[in-house]
């Protein structure tokens, strides 16, 4: 276990079965982790498909998780949470009922199979930058730089708000 806790940053995403009430549970699963707390959630928003577009649109959302569990067990902990929503994996990219993705885990940098954080194309996804600047405005993603001017450049996915 780390001797202190970590703000880690996770992204959430659903396309299937209810995606509103999906995200919504896991993040009140999240909050019940051990040794963590879920400090800040952004709004739900809306997104189109990455990759195959037959599919249903998304519904994503990021939270801010103070944890005092390590990388490694914080991600089985996540894919727990996605068994438990009963995500099937067929396709990349593919429809699901719940995806959540190790964005940021303080500013550590890991690069493991299983594992690589800054998540990867975090930077290059607007339904996960819009979101995490909601509740982060200053957030820096390391080896990148501050996140608000990676917006700009980041392809469209129409990612806005719900009401
Ligand atoms: P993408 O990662 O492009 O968003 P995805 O979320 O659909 O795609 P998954 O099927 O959820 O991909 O995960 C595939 C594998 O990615 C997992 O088995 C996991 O071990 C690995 N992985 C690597 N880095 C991370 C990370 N930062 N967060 C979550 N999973 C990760
Ligand atoms: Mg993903
Ligand atoms: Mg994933």
């Amino acid at each position: 276990m780390s001797e202190r806790p970590v703000e880690a940053y996770i992204g959430l995403g659903s396309n299937l079965d209810q995606p509103r009430a999906q995200v919504e549970q896991a993040i009140a699963e999240l909050d019940r982790l051990p040794r963590s707390r879920v400090r800040a959630r952004s709004r739900l928003y809306g997104s189109r498909p990455l990759g195959p577009a037959d599919q249903p649109d998304y519904v994503n959302a990021v939270v801010c998780l103070e944890t005092g569990l390590d990388p490694l067990p914080l991600l089985d902990a996540l894919q727990a949470i996605e068994q438990a929503h009963h995500r099937v994996r067929e396709r990349r990219w593919g429809p699901r009922t719940l995806d959540l993705d190790l964005l940021l885990y303080g500013t550590r940098r890991i690069d493991l199979p299983r594992l690589r954080v800054p998540h990867p194309q975090m930077h290059r996804r607007d339904f996960v930058l819009r979101p995490l600047l909601e509740i982060a405005p200053e957030i820096g993603i390391p080896g990148l730089g501050p996140a608000a001017p990676l917006l700009a450049q980041c392809p469209d996915l129409g990612a806005r708000p719900l009401v």
